[in-house]
C-alpha cells in the first residue's frame, strides 16, 4: 500500500521502514508504515495527546490511553488529529460502526519512563484485510483501499529515554 490513509495526510506522511518492534494484529501480510512530521515546520518531535480512560473488572480499575489521538509539534505548536475510531479505519469507513463511546480526560501520552515530553520518529502502521482487493467497495472504487485498514498502531522513540515504544493501537475491523 503506497497511498497514505486520509487520517494521517496532514502530517506529510513519508513511507517508512517497519520499526523494530512487535506489532499485534490479525496476522495479515499487507501492512504499511508512514513517518509523521509537523506540516508547518517539518519538526519530527511530536507530543501525543489522547484520552485517559478506564474500565472496572472484578473491582479492579484498569487504565488505558484511548483515541481520538492528536499530535502537537514540540517546536511550533501546530497540531492535528491523527486517529479517531469514529471516522478512521475499516469499521468506520465501510460499516459506519465505531465501537463503544469512550469518556475520558485529555492528557499527554506518558512513556513507561514517566515522560510526557513527546516522541520522535513517530511511525503510523496500518494492517489491511487479506481480501482487500477482492472487496466490492474497492473494486467499484466507492472507497479508497488505503482507508480500509483493519488495525492501526502508532509507535515512536521517546525523547527522554530514547526507547522505541508503542503509543497506541486500535483494532478497526
Ligand atoms: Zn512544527
Ligand atoms: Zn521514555
Amino acid at each position: 500500500m503506497t497511498h497514505a490513509p486520509r487520517c494521517i495526510k496532514p502530517f506529510g506522511p513519508a513511507a517508512a521502514r517497519r520499526p523494530a518492534i512487535q506489532f499485534d494484529g490479525h496476522g495479515e501480510p499487507l501492512n504499511s508504515f508512514f513517518h509523521l512530521c509537523c506540516a508547518k515546520c517539518g519538526g519530527d518531535s511530536l507530543i501525543v495527546k489522547g484520552f485517559q480512560c478506564f474500565y472496572e473488572q472484578d473491582g479492579e480499575r484498569h487504565d488505558y490511553f484511548a483515541d481520538p489521538i492528536s499530535l502537537v509539534c514540540a517546536s511550533c505548536g501546530w497540531s492535528n488529529s491523527a486517529f479517531d475510531r469514529k471516522t478512521d479505519g475499516y469499521d468506520a469507513e465501510a460499516c459506519d460502526w465505531f465501537g463503544e463511546a469512550r469518556d475520558g480526560t485529555l492528557r499527554n501520552f506518558l512513556c513507561s519512563c514517566g515522560s510526557g515530553g513527546g516522541l520522535s520518529q513517530i511511525v503510523a502502521r496500518f494492517e489491511y484485510p487479506g481480501d482487500l482487493f477482492e472487496m466490492d467497495i474497492v473494486i467499484d472504487k466507492s472507497h479508497g483501499a488505503e482507508n480500509l485498514f483493519s488495525w492501526f498502531t502508532l509507535v515512536g522513540t521517546c525523547n527522554k529515554c530514547r526507547n522505541l515504544v508503542q503509543i497506541f493501537e486500535y483494532e478497526c475491523a
